[in-house]
C-alpha cells in the first residue's frame, strides 16, 4: 500500500530537530578531532599493545633492498601484491606492524566481529583463489584467514617482515631509493613504496578526565584481551562491563557481552541506525554453479552500474535543484523514520526505545546493519546510559561518572574508533628535496587521484584522501592496485627507473577534487562523526574524491594512457 504523501512542514520540523540535535553535540565538544587522543604512550601506552603477538622472536636488523616494499599487510598490500606478482615482480616485502597479514581483519578480533558488505563482493580475489564464502556476509575469522590464504597463494610471506613499525620513509637522490627506517632498527631500501598503512588503523581513544585512574581492567576494541575475557567470554559472567562508544564496533560487540556478562553498561553519545542484516549460509547448490571468474564478472557489474541510491531515485523527474535537493532530503528522512518504527517494534521500554534512535540523515554516520543489537536492550542485564549528546566526560577509580552518577565496572570497554585516512601513521615520509609529506599537505592535500604526490618518486598512497570512498572498501582498494600495479609494471618495461607525477596533472586533480566537493549541505548539517571530520570546516580539498566510483575508475585509466604526460620517467641515474 503506498504511503500517504506527507506535508513539508512534517519533514521541515525534522530536520529541525536534526540540526538541534548536532548543535547539541558540537556544543559540548572541544572542536573537530580534538576530543580523541591517537597519541597512546605515558599512562597509555597499554591501549596500542598487540595483544595477539606472543612470543615474539628477537631478529638482526635488515639493510638489504627490494624492489617494492609495502608499509603495511592488510588488503591494501595483498592486492596490490597479487596484480605485481601476476605481472611477474619477484623481490616484495610486506612490514606490518602486527604478527601477521590481515591490517583490520588482523586487530579487530573482538566478539561478534564481521563485515556489513556482502562477502561475495568483499572479499577479493575469490576467482584467483577459488574460494566461495561461508555466508552471505563473512565474519572476521573467516576474512583473516581469507587474507593468509591469499599471503600463501602469493609466497609474500618469504619477505615479509612483522611486529615492525615503519617509523621514517626517506627519499635518497643519491641511490634514487626509498630508505625504510624502522623501530627495530631496520633501514631497509626500496625502489617502490607503497603506503598500505588502511583507512582506519590507528585506534584512539575519547581523552576523558581521570580515564588513567580507572583501577579495573580496560582496552580497546582493536585490542581485545581473551586472557582477560576468555574465548567464549565465560570469565564475563561475573563481571559488570561497560562499553564506551555505540558505532559500528559497540554494535556488533554489545549483542556478544549482553549473552555472558553479568551486566553490560553501554555509554551512548549518539545512537548509530540499525537495519535489517539478512544472512544466512551460502546456497551450495548456488556456489557449485559457479563459472570460473564468476567474481570477476560481479565485480565488472558494479563498475558498470549506475549509481541509483534512494536518493537519487528520488531526485528524478525533479524540476529544480532546490526541488531535487528537497525530494532527496524527504527520501532520507522516510528511511530515517523506519529505522525509529523498527527500535519501538523491537524495544520493550519506551524511554530506551527513543534514547535509541538517532536523530540525522541517513549517511550523515555510518549505517549499520545488526538483528540482535536492539533486542539486546530488553535483556535485564543490559543497560543503555543516554548521555544525550554530552558523551562520557569523567572517569573515576570505580568507573563513568555520568549526571552525578559513578558507573563502578570490572572492565571498560573502549569503542571510540580510530584516526581517519591518515597517511603514513607512526612514519615520516620525506620526499626529494627533504620535503616531509605532513608539511606539503599542511597547505591542502595535493594529489593525483589519491595516489601519486609530486616529489614523492616511486611512492603510491593506498586509502587515502583524494580517491573515491566506496563502502565496499576492497573494491576501491582493488582498482587501486590495479592502477598502482600497471605503472609499476610501464616503469620497467620501458627501463625507466623513478616516476613521478607532474605537477599539471596534480593540480587537474587538486581542482576534481574541489570541483566535485560540497554539492550540498549535507555534511556540514550532519551530527559530527569521522564522516564529517567531527562538524570541523575542512579545506574543499581535504577529503575523498566525490565525482563517483566509476569516473574514479576511468580517471584511472586515462592517466595510465598518458604516462609520459602525467610523470617524469627517468631511467637510473647511477
Ligand atoms: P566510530 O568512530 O564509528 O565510533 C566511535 C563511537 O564512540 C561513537 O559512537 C562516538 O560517539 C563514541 N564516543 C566517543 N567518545 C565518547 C565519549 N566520551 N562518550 C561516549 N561515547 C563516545 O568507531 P567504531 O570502531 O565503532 O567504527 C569505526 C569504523 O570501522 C566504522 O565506521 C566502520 O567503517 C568500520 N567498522 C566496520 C564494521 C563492519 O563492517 N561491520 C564493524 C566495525 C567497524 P559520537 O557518535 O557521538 O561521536
Amino acid at each position: 500500500m503506498p504511503r500517504p504523501k506527507r506535508p513539508q512542514h512534517y519533514y521541515d520540523e525534522i530536520k529541525d530537530k536534526f540540526r538541534e540535535q548536532r548543535n547539541l553535540r558540537l556544543g559540548y565538544r572541544p572542536p573537530g578531532t580534538d576530543q580523541y587522543t591517537s597519541e597512546l604512550s605515558g599512562d597509555l601506552a597499554k591501549y596500542a599493545v598487540d595483544p595477539y603477538a606472543k612470543d615474539v622472536p628477537t631478529r638482526e636488523p635488515i639493510t638489504d633492498e627490494v624492489e617494492v616494499l609495502f608499509i603495511g599487510g592488510g588488503f591494501s598490500a595483498l592486492l596490490t601484491s597479487a596484480r605485481l606478482r601476476e605481472r611477474g615482480l619477484e623481490s616484495i616485502r610486506i612490514v606490518e606492524r602486527g604478527s601477521d597479514v590481515g591490517g583490520t581483519w588482523y586487530w579487530n578480533r573482538y566478539p561478534g566481529a564481521a563485515c556489513d558488505v556482502v562477502s561475495y563482493d568483499y572479499l577479493p580475489l575469490l576467482d584467483e583463489l577459488d574460494y566461495v564464502p561461508v555466508n552471505h556476509y563473512s565474519r572476521g575469522p573467516e576474512i583473516f584467514s581469507h587474507c593468509q590464504a591469499i599471503a600463501h597463494k602469493y609466497n609474500l610471506y618469504d619477505l615479509a617482515v612483522f611486529n615492525t613499525t615503519v617509523t621514517e620513509t626517506r627519499w635518497d637522490q643519491a641511490d634514487q631509493l626509498w630508505h625504510v627506517k624502522t623501530d627495530q632498527g631496520d633501514v631497509m631500501r626500496a625502489q617502490f613504496v607503497i603506503c598500505a598503512n588502511g583507512t582506519l588503523a590507528k585506534p584512539k581513544l575519547s581523552a576523558i578526565e581521570g580515564m588513567e585512574s580507572f583501577a579495573g581492567h580496560s582496552f580497546h576494541t582493536s585490542r581485545w584481551d581473551y586472557d582477560y575475557t576468555g574465548e567464549n567470554l565465560e570469565h564475563l559472567r561475573d563481571k559488570v562491563v561497560g562499553i564506551i562508544g555505540t558505532g559500528a564496533s559497540a554494535v556488533q560487540i554489545v549483542p556478544e557481552l549482553a549473552k555472558v556478562a553479568k551486566e553490560v553498561f553501554v555509554f551512548q553519545r549518539t545512537p548509530s541506525s540499525i537495519d535489517i542484516r539478512d544472512d544466512w549460509p551460502t546456497d551450495p547448490n548456488w556456489a557449485r554453479k559457479l563459472q570460473p571468474g564468476w567474481q570477476h564478472k560481479r565485480r565488472e557489474k558494479v563498475l558498470a552500474a549506475v549509481e541509483n541510491s534512494l536518493e537519487k531515485r528520488a531526485a528524478k523527474g525533479a524540476t529544480s535543484p532546490e526541488e531535487k535537493l528537497r525530494k532527496q532530503e524527504n527520501a532520507n528522512i522516510d528511511y530515517m523514520m523506519r529505522i525509529h518504527r523498527r527500535i519501538d517494534e523491537i524495544v520493550d521500554d519506551p524511554a530506551t526505545a527513543d534514547a535509541l534512535k538517532p536523530w540525522y540523515m541517513f549517511m550523515c554516520k555510518r549505517p549499520c546493519f545488526h538483528n540482535e543489537y536492539l533486542p539486546s536492550f530488553n535483556l535485564p542485564n543490559v543497560h543503555l546510559v543516554d548521555t544525550q549528546g554530552q558523551g562520557i566526560t569523567q572517569i573515576s577509580p570505580q568507573g563513568p561518572v555520568f549526571d552525578g552518577k559513578e558507573y563502578g565496572l570490572d572492565l571498560l570497554i573502549y569503542a571510540t574508533g580510530f584516526e581517519v585516512q591518515q597517511t603514513g601513521i607512526y612514519n615520516d615520509i620525506v620526499g626529494a628535496g627533504g620535503v616531509n609529506l605532513q608539511d606539503k599537505y599542511a597547505q591542502g592535500i595535493r594529489t593525483l587521484l589519491g595516489i601519486h604526490t609530486a616529489g614523492f618518486p616511486n611512492l603510491f598512497i593506498m586509502g587515502g584522501y583524494q580517491a573515491s570512498f566506496q563502502f565496499n572498501l576492497t573494491e576501491m582498494l582493488q582498482t587501486q592496485g590495479d592502477h598502482i600495479a600497471a605503472c609499476i609494471d610501464y616503469v620497467r618495461a620501458n627501463d625507466y627507473h623513478v616516476l613521478d607525477v607532474k605537477d599539471e596533472a596534480e593540480e587537474w586533480w587538486v581542482q576534481n577534487v574541489i570541483q566535485h566537493r560540497g554539492k550540498t549541505n549535507r555534511s556540514e548539517e550532519c551530527t559530527p562523526g569521522y564522516y564529517n571530520f567531527e562538524g570541523n570546516e575542512q579545506r574543499r580539498q581535504d577529503g575523498n574524491y566525490n565525482g563517483g566510483f566509476r569516473q574514479y575508475f576511468q580517471h584511472q585509466g586515462q592517466v595510465r594512457e598518458k604516462m609520459e604526460d602525467n610523470f617524469h620517467l627517468a631511467a637510473r641515474e647511477n
